[in-house]
């Protein structure tokens, strides 16, 4: 007997070759393949006589080989076999097939076999043909029976390898045939209330659609198997993202009390009116850091909505009540920013703040460490130096975690273990669509701020062609001329940060020397010490440099309001989000900024993506089409997506079964309909989810 663990290998018809080439598209046991949906389906239950035959149809007939030959008459390597079927209503039928000849032991005269195909007329011979029809030949007692590929609605499996539409279904023909019943853990009164079958008819008729299905709703995602197998996957996984969150919320944690103080401190502190967005979000991130139990939020906003400010007044609160606040980075330079930043917020209220990162020397790290293990340091900016096993804190309380989808869950760990159960707010730039958060962040709650300061001016978004290098130039000119500055940026892919310096230096010595001869011309990558990153960002900050040619580690981060030009070069090797991130770099001053994406020759695609940023200043919008077109991987580049791999729902195209399941998910972990339920759930996903999903400690 199958079970859901059974290696394929062991599966009658898959051999060693087979096994391999299913194992690269990820099948390795039954459970695998019965997940593997058929991306499409084809109604192949128009069963009828060969009279009944009308040319243009797509049609299964049931007949009996009369004759067949191999006619080698036009070309000899073609090899069209031709064989001559015939039914009940004594008509014929010619089926073809080019480099056929293999057939000529298939279809024996006499053979029984059933046909799908497009009807075609001959007007040669007169007579009806299928070219290349799906086929199965019938042994007597098969008959009657349905068949596999033909007479039914039929399922069409992406190929693997070698393996075949057909081989997939007739190995899952057999695995259903012999595989015990599945069981089904799916909360019963959830599967009876949402009307959903069974999961065993579920993956039965995922893979065999019954007579009477709805092609639509299958070839939608949408017949009930499809709803129910979509809905269990996502509802399994918000069930572990929502136990994670609740239990996390169980942890005593601290109560950090907001007294009169704290308040004064945060309004000496803000040299602006905070927004009202911005206002709204501190009041929930100061509600959940005032309840005895640890906050994890996600604090999302557009470029330049003013995060860093709302995170300033949160490290206020720990602050002042007696802990130490971490800023974690992912690069230098925005480690560097968000400590100038905060430096110059903090220094009216007399905080220490130190930056610790990778290129400290030794011995200002052996400093610098102690400043933070003795508590003289409040706010403690860094990149993953921060996490190094020896470095301790006195007392943290709060752990900020900036542009936290380059970090995994991990890192976020790591930097919470370095206090007892502190609060944590993870900020992201990096407008996230909903279904992408739901799937990534459930288990955070999560604060918008959906407001810019006021008087920002949207950014003039321009197309350029490269061949238009020189109008561009003399754009930057007549801008420099008035007083502003300007950025111009070079793509890297992680990878090849040489190869974009390579570029970026080129292009910083054409600027300055044939270009712009007379002009400070800056030079920013991510191959330089970080004593040079923060000379050349501070000479561009004072406007002592007036053009920054830099790679993309500008993307987060930097503030100099006093740049109006954001010029891409080979904008169409950037991700849409990422350009909108590059885009945030300018309009964040008084004066009219402009954003300048210059591309080669683009393709229908490439002018798609570009055409949504020059139509478009709204992240989120921006972030959905990212997303769509490139896929949710792409979206958050590939290295650490933290994507759960799903099997078979897609967020894309099943966002509503995704709201559906989070919902149910929801209210399950919080009025479960018996205890033996929810600990029926928990086993469950520990025992199938948790590596998966990588759901830590969900039980
Ligand atoms: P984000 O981190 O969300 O991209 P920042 O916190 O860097 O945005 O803020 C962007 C710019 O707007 C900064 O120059 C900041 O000082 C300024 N800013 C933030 N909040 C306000 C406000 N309420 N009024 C005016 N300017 C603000
Ligand atoms: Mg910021």
């Amino acid at each position: 007997m199958l079970d859901l663990a059974t290696p394929l290998v062991y599966i009658k018809g898959v051999g060693a070759a087979r096994a391999a080439m299913l194992e690269a598209k990820g099948l390795k046991t039954v459970e695998d393949l019965l997940l593997y949906a058929p991306f499409r389906y084809e109604d192949r239950s128009n069963v009828k006589t060969i009279r009944e035959l009308a040319p243009g149809e797509m049609a299964t007939i049931v007949a009996e080989v009369r004759s067949a030959r191999v006619s080698n008459l036009r070309r000899r390597d073609l090899g069209l076999f031709i064989a001559t079927f015939t039914d009940s209503s004594g008509e014929y039928l010619n089926a073809k097939w080019f480099h056929g000849a293999y057939l000529a032991g298939v279809f024996a005269p006499g053979a029984k076999a059933a046909l799908f195909g497009k009807i075609e007329y001959d007007n040669y011979s007169g007579t009806l043909t299928m070219m290349h029809p799906e086929y199965e030949l019938l042994t007597a007692d098969e008959e009657s029976d349905a068949s596999l590929h033909t007479g039914r609605v039929v399922p069409i499996y992406e190929a693997a390898g070698k393996i075949t539409t057909r081989i997939f279904r007739t190995l899952l023909y057999r695995i259903l045939n012999e595989l015990a019943p599945l069981p089904d853990a799916l909360p019963q009164e959830i599967a009876r209330r949402l009307k959903l079958p069974d999961r065993n008819t579920a993956i039965r008729q995922l893979h065999f659609p019954p007579p009477d299905s709805d092609l639509r709703l299958l070839n939608n995602f949408r017949s009930p198997a499809q709803f129910r197998l979509i809905f269990e996957e996502f509802f399994w996984l918000e069930c572990g993202l929502e136990l994670k969150r609740v239990k996390s919320r169980l942890y005593p944690g601290i109560a950090f009390s907001l007294t009169d103080r704290v308040r004064e401190q945060i309004k000496t502190m803000l040299p602006f009116k905070p927004t009202g967005a911005q206002k709204r979000v501190l009041k929930e991130i100061a509600d959940d850091m005032a309840a005895p139990h640890p906050m994890y939020r996600l604090l999302q906003g557009d470029v330049g909505s003013g995060k860093t400010l709302v995170a300033a007044e949160a490290a206020i609160i720990a602050v002042e009540n007696g802990y130490q606040t971490a800023v974690l980075a992912p690069t230098e330079i925005l480690a560097a920013q968000h400590y100038f930043y905060f430096k110059k917020l903090f220094q009216k209220l007399n905080y220490v703040t130190v930056l610790l990162t990778g290129s400290n020397t030794a011995r200002e790290k052996t400093q610098l460490k102690k400043i933070v293990s003795t508590g003289l340091a409040h706010i403690v900016v860094g990149t993953h130096a921060l996490l190094e096993p020896d470095v301790e804190f006195s007392k943290l309380g709060l752990a900020i975690v900036d542009e936290q989808h380059r970090f995994g869950v991990e890192q976020r760990q790591k930097l919470m273990e370095k206090g007892t159960h502190p609060d944590v707010l993870v900020m992201t730039a990096t407008p996230i669509p909903r279904t992408l958060a739901l799937t990534i962040y459930g288990d955070l709650d999560v604060s918008i701020i959906d407001e810019l300061p006021p008087g920002r001016k949207p950014v003039v978004t321009k197309h350029v062609t490269e061949d238009r290098a020189e109008q561009v130039y003399s754009f930057l000119k007549k801008q420099i001329d008035a007083g502003r500055q300007a950025y111009v940026v070079y793509p890297v892919i992680e990878e090849s940060e040489t190869q974009a310096m390579k570029a970026a230096q080129k292009m910083h010595e054409h600027l300055s020397k044939i270009v712009f001869p007379d002009l400070q011309v800056g030079l920013l990558h991510g191959k330089l010490t970080s004593g040079e990153k923060e000379s050349a960002m501070e000479k561009f900050q004072r406007g002592e440099t007036k053009i920054l040619v830099s790679t993309t580690v500008i993307e987060v981060g930097v503030d100099v309001p006093n740049a109006t030009v954001m010029l891409i070069e080979q904008a169409e090797r950037f991700g849409l989000a990422q350009l909108h991130q590059l885009r945030g770099r300018v309009g964040r001053g008084a004066g009219q900024s402009y954003c300048i994406l210059v591309t080669g020759r683009l393709n229908d695609a490439g002018r798609e993506r570009i055409k949504t940023l020059v139509e478009s200043s709204d992240g989120f919008y921006i972030a959905e089409m990212d997303m769509k077109l490139r896929g949710p991987g792409e979206f958050f580049g590939t290295r650490q997506s933290g994507l759960p791999a799903l099997q078979i729902g897609n967020i894309l195209r099943d966002a509503e079964i995704l709201e559906i399941a989070r919902s149910e998910a929801q209210s399950f972990v919080a009025h479960p309909p018996t205890e033996e339920d929810l600990r029926r759930a928990i086993a469950h996903i520990r025992d199938h989810w948790q590596r998966r999903y990588g759901l830590v400690q969900v039980g």
